[in-house]
């Protein structure tokens, strides 16, 4: 064997999938069965009682995915991960992997709606408590914090201004108060930042978006870093012994892979939000040209935000990986590769304008979704935030005017000469699509 590091596109392709020794095929196999055959009633109990590695039941594991899992961990720079028929069940499952009834998480207010919703309304019925808090503000963080605080949550590009977390300096409040830092990285992808480099402890991801790449498949991903201790007693679901497994205290039996063994082993199991073969299959090939994608991406978001701050009918443009961005130090730190695609500016106009320019669009589609090779676009207040009250929406950075693209891997002439007819469009009202 080498002792050779893989550069970042090697992974992308190779990670996860050595050509299959039972038929010698190249491309990963799609394992479409739901339960694999053991080899014997001993091995059966070995696997059982996790005492050995080998598949089971595709709720649980199978095999096509786990090419997908260890990609996934590769590229990002963890111990292991695990698949999720989601990105939100994906996050869901780490929550219910740490906290439980009468616990707390914080979380960034510059998060995904659909987090928002899931954090404050479903979290919250089943007594697990959150604060949203300003991650740039140590003071309302430290003020916000409570014995039973499990996690924070942040977002590396948060929803939808895009805000940089100020990765190491939120790890560092995170493990000096006991608790793991949890870093949602679906807008940059691990081509754009590695948070785990940053002492990030878990990665999670929206793999519908970048990971895919074509907005052909719904699925999310956990990445563990594999470096928190959690053996302490913050962490009673790991480190005391669990019901649902047998007695079996996670920390002691599985070390540095309790956190990984704890989220597979009981949450998906009990919680059956698995990916399946053929979207992991789907997922794998998008992987495998991440790298090529993005750079493609970051090079054509960044020409059409300098054309929007251009553009007399342009109020205002916030995209990270523009000087004009009030976090574009943390952006050159943090997403050196740059700051991807998705990002937001103001139409003069407001509301009425904002609906008129996405009447007028041809080339780009008008969906709630973000990372395909299409370019999409959406307008926040009436859409993915709509369920947020005026308060919660401006304090996550969306106003009536905000339009959110997610710039695709055309033609930048094309996407740019689409922008400036709609624009035209709504500036004279005549937003009617012929
Ligand atoms: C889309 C998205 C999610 C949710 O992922 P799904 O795959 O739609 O469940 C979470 N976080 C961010 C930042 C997202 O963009």
């Amino acid at each position: 064997m080498n002792d050779r590091t893989f550069g970042f596109a090697t992974r992308a392709i190779h990670a996860g999938t050595p050509p299959d020794p039972v038929t010698g095929s190249r491309a990963a196999p799609i394992y479409q069965s739901s339960a694999f055959v053991f080899g014997s009633t001993e091995e059966a109990a070995e696997l059982f009682a996790l005492r050995g590695y080998g598949h089971i039941y595709s709720r649980i594991s199978n095999p096509t995915v786990a090419s997908f899992e260890e990609r996934m961990a590769s590229l990002e720079g963890g111990l292991g991960a695990v698949a999720f028929s989601s990105g939100l069940a994906a996050q869901l499952a780490v929550v219910l992997a740490l906290a439980r009834n009468g616990d707390h998480i914080l979380c960034s207010q510059n998060v995904y709606g659909g987090t928002v919703t899931q954090f404050s309304i479903t979290l919250e019925r089943m007594g697990i408590a959150v604060t949203f808090v300003p991650s740039s503000d140590a003071n309302a963080m430290r003020a916000a914090l409570r014995p039973e605080t499990k996690l924070l949550f942040v977002e590396t590009i948060g929803n939808p201004a895009g805000s940089i977390a100020d990765l190491d300096t939120l790890a560092e409040f995170a493990h000096q108060n006991g608790f793991p830092l949890v870093v949602d990285n679906t807008f940059a992808s691990p081509y754009c930042c590695r948070p785990i480099e940053f002492g990030a402890d878990i990665v999670v991801a929206s793999a519908t978006k970048f990971i895919c790449g074509h907005g052909t498949t719904v699925g999310g991903v956990v990445v563990d870093a594999g470096r928190f201790d959690y053996g302490t007693a913050r962490f009673p679901l790991l480190s005391e012994p669990s019901r649902g497994y047998h007695g079996k205290v996670f920390t002691e039996t599985f070390g540095e892979y309790a956190f990984l063994m704890r989220l597979r082993a009981e949450i998906l199991r009990d919680v059956g939000a698995q990916l399946g073969a053929h979207d992991a299959w789907l997922l794998l090939q998008g992987l495998e040209t991440l790298p090529l994608r993005m750079e493609r991406h970051v090079a054509n978001a960044r020409a059409v935000g300098q054309h929007l701050e251009a553009h007399p009918d342009v109020e205002w443009v916030r995209h990270p990986g523009l000087p004009s961005h009030p976090d574009a130090a943390l952006a050159a730190r943090y997403l050196p590769r740059g700051a991807g695609s998705v990002f937001t500016f103001g139409i003069r106009g407001g509301r009425d304008a904002g609906r008129r320019f996405i009447d007028a669009l041809e080339l780009w589609s008008h969906l709630a979704n973000v990372g395909d090779a299409k370019s999409l676009v959406i307008h926040p207040a009436s859409t993915t935030h709509s369920q947020l009250s005026d308060e919660e929406m401006l304090a996550a950075g969306v106003a009536p005017e905000t339009i959110r693209l997610s710039v695709g891997l055309e033609d930048r002439e094309d996407l740019i000469w689409d922008i400036d007819q709609a624009l035209v469009r709504a500036r004279s009202g005549n937003g009617v699509r012929r």
